[in-house]
């Protein structure tokens, strides 16, 4: 009989938001793959887990060891999945080897828990009935393409971005004409300098100016809907 994936969600800064079960699950797998297993050892010894294997597996050899993976499971293993912080396939690897399971009839389970969109949506206090999640936009080829994109989406985006891009990617939206649409700009999520910032895009472009980002960034753009009936 085949084994089961387990993508188990671990936290995004404050190590108190692990679940009872995602502790269970780590402590019972016949192998944890970790981004980097260096930071999941970090985890592991604050819950006193002590798990059967810790693997590698990221980006850059999760082509590659997928088809490994898929047969162990099917030989009978169970596998955990984590990623460095958050949530496995959300901006991080764990996608190919979920759709390979389920491609070969094996059973996935996802250990909900953190993950650092949500947060940053709700603090935004934007419509929520419908979002976007953008995930992280391309560096160079494409990015305005999408930048431009979510301008013109009615429905709030959500996007991961890099302190070293913040103040250009305000900078665009602001002379794409849209200095008084609204953003929400929350950084260290959970961590001891959580912050977040909603305000008109010109007046966050002059903070960061000011302040020089620093940290984990989630940028939140306000929906075109509610940015007309706003300006009204
Ligand atoms: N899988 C993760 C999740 O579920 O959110 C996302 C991983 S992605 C590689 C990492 C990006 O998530 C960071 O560059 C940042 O944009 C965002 N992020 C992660 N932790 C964060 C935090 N504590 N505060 C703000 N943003 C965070």
């Amino acid at each position: 009989m085949s084994g089961i994936l387990y993508l188990v969600a671990t936290p995004i800064g404050n190590l108190g938001d692990f679940s009872f079960r995602g502790v269970e699950i780590l402590k019972a797998a016949d192998r944890v793959l970790a981004e980097d297993t260096r930071n999941t050892k970090y985890l592991l010894n604050h819950y006193d887990i002590q798990a059967k294997t810790l693997e590698p597996f990221h980006a850059h050899n999760e082509y590659k060891k997928v088809y490994f993976y898929t047969q162990k499971l099917q030989d009978g293993e169970s596998i955990a999945l984590v990623s460095d912080a958050g949530t496995p396939a959300i901006s991080d690897p764990g996608f190919l080897l979920c759709e390979s399971a389920l491609n070969n009839n094996i059973q996935v389970e996802v250990i909900p828990g953190p993950t650092a969109f949500v947060p940053a949506l709700i603090k935004s206090g934007f419509a929520l009935h419908r979002f976007v999640y953008e995930g992280f936009l391309p560096l160079k080829k494409g990015r305005k393409t999408r930048l431009d994109a979510m301008l013109s989406t009615s429905a709030t985006t959500v996007f991961y971005e890099s302190p070293r891009r913040i103040v250009k990617t305000l900078a665009y939206f602001e002379a794409a004409g849209f200095g008084q649409r609204k953003a929400s700009v929350s950084r260290e999520l959970t961590k001891k300098f959580e912050e977040t910032r909603t305000d008109y895009i010109s007046n966050l472009l002059e903070y960061f100016n000011e302040t020089t980002p620093k940290g984990e960034f989630v940028v939140v753009l306000e929906g075109s809907e509610q940015y007309e009936s706003r300006i009204k």
